[in-house]
């Protein structure tokens, strides 16, 4: 344990921040994590009402290592905490009114899919998470605990070598696309570089790791849903002693030359000897850094690809549907135009995919009995104006193709409605243009390519989150906070 207790500011209480904050606390430091909002988690709170919990945001629980991983550091396991349920199908994907594909939790079942939707895939998909697995394992273990700070990171030469067979320079959509022809396997193998991140062509190669968690290890639901694990990170950092300040908006930062040497939050002071911002990275910089400190301009942050934002809807249905799963991918239209119109055109899309989660199809606590908890999410452009006109029009639109798939009317049974998009985002977590899920991976958006974990003018200025190295997603913000803390350790 340290004498003297460095005091460390965390900005936001997302799983970077609370993991960022857990980290440092069990060194020693004194750590206090400053949120705007009254509730933890960030992304991924919860909505209670009328009985009904929703998730916020996250749904999809991957990467189930990443998480253990964590607990394991502080001796505990995830079903401390929550019990953890592996789906069967992990998800649906819906082509048509009766064209569904229940993607089966079992590899062996998946490949037998495969083959029946185009002759000879079963064996190309076999060598295709052969190396997704090969990428994963590299990747995850070792890349993304790389704080990016520098090409030098990746010259081991174990690592050097693995560059190419990591496909971190090459173009994802062309690594599916050059194995399976058949537009359904294409979609699915597609789809998580969509929602999470950047159209599938300016993806690096290497994310096919991601087909390797969902489809492979499998889709997961922490049953009471991603609040239980958001508070599982909340209930770590406190027992590692740091303090937790909701409502504690942080307004600018006192100086002491080019270090911070003070927080200034709800009207008060905390003196600091570092910060880790864990909020946007561009709100931090460009909203509460002088300009001289600002390390990246305006133009530059115009100039990134940020990951999609989107319009939501929480629903609560009094009654059962029997028809939807748990996942639901409605993928009854054309996939390229829906990516156009988000990366290309910056638009309004004129026939959207979206998904639907259904998680009162497994677990009983999140609506009350005889009902439905829906969670309905259309990725859409960062930056648009989401006027409620618009989001009616959508909820229309949409609940229509729900309804039509379903067989049965469904919006004249909601009880509760709420709708999210853009400006909810701006709102709630000074997210840059709306977005919901930071910076995209993108060919020129990845590891050294991504805003530095470090500041490079403000000494004791840190930064941890989706807009930074790993990149969006809660296993990548859970390690980014660790990474973070890691570079905080060695610089005191
Ligand atoms: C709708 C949606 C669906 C998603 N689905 C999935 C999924 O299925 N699976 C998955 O793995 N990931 C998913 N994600 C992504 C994932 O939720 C995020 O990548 C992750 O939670 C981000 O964590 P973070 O710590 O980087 O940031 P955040 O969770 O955004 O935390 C940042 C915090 O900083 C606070 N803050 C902002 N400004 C200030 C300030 N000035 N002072 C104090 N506090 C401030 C904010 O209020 C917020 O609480 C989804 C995200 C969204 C939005």
């Amino acid at each position: 344990m340290r004498t003297n207790r460095p005091t460390v500011a965390v900005i936001g209480s997302g799983f970077s921040g609370l993991s960022a904050a857990a980290i440092l606390a069990s060194n020693g430091f004194d750590v206090h994590v400053l949120e705007k909002n009254s509730q933890l988690g960030g992304r991924a709170r919860a909505l209670s009402e009328h009985g009904f919990t929703f998730d916020m945001g996250p749904s999809w629980y991957w990467m189930p290592d990443v998480f253990e991983k964590y607990f394991n550091r502080f001796g505990y396991t995830a079903s401390d905490f929550y019990e953890l349920k592996k789906l069967d199908p992990g998800f649906a994907v819906i082509f048509g009114k009766d064209d569904v594909m229940d993607v089966p939790a079992d590899f062996d079942s998946l490949c037998a899919l495969f083959e029946q939707t185009e002759a000879g895939s079963a064996e190309k998909l076999r060598k295709f998470m052969d190396e997704a697995e090969y990428k994963y394992n590299a990747g995850m273990n070792d890349l993304v605990y790389k704080p990016g700070l520098s090409i030098t990171e990746f010259m081991r030469y174990d690592l050097a070598k693995d560059v190419f067979r990591l496909q971190i320079f090459s173009s994802f959509s062309k690594h599916v696309r050059s194995r399976f022809k058949n537009p359904k396997l294409i979609s699915l193998l597609e789809f998580p570089v969509l929602f999470l991140g950047a159209a599938p062509k300016d993806t690096p190669a290497l994310y096919s790791l991601m087909n390797y968690s969902g489809l492979k290890i499998g889709t997961f639901y922490p049953m009471g849903g991603f609040a239980k694990v958001a508070d599982a990170f909340r209930r770590i950092a406190e027992e590692q002693g740091a303090k937790i300040h909701t409502n504690a908006t942080v307004e600018s930062f006192g100086w002491n030359g080019n270090s911070i040497s003070g927080v200034n939050a709800g009207g008060s002071t905390l003196p600091v000897n570092a910060v880790i911002g864990s909020a946007d990275y561009h709100h931090i910089e460009q909203e509460l850094l002088p300009e001289s400190f600002r390390t990246y301009s305006k133009k530059y942050w115009d100039s990134r690809v940020f990951a999609p934002s989107c319009l939501i809807f929480y629903l609560g249905i009094n009654k059962r549907i029997a028809k939807l799963r748990h996942h639901n991918l409605f993928f009854d239209e054309d996939i390229e135009q829906h990516t156009q119109d988000i990366y290309t055109d910056k638009q309004w899309p004129g026939k959207p995919l979206f998904y639907v989660c259904v998680p009162s199809k497994t677990d009983s606590s999140v609506a009350p009995e005889g009902c439905e908890n829906i969670f309905i999410l259309m990725p859409i452009a960062v930056g648009l104006t989401d006027a409620p006109e618009i989001r009616d029009h959508y909820y229309s639109l949409i609940m229509k193709r729900i309804e039509a798939f379903a067989g049965e009317k469904i919006s004249e049974n909601a009880i509760f409605k709420k709708s999210y998009s853009v400006s909810n985002f701006v709102h709630d977590y000074n997210a840059y243009k709306g977005n919901a899920y930071g910076l995209a991976n993108t060919l020129r958006q990845t590891a050294i390519l991504k805003p530095k974990i470090r500041s490079r003018k403000v000494s004791n200025l840190f930064y941890a989150g989706q807009l930074t190295v790993p990149g969006p997603g809660v296993p990548p913000a859970i390690i980014s906070g660790q990474v973070a803390a890691a570079e905080v350790l060695k610089s005191m």
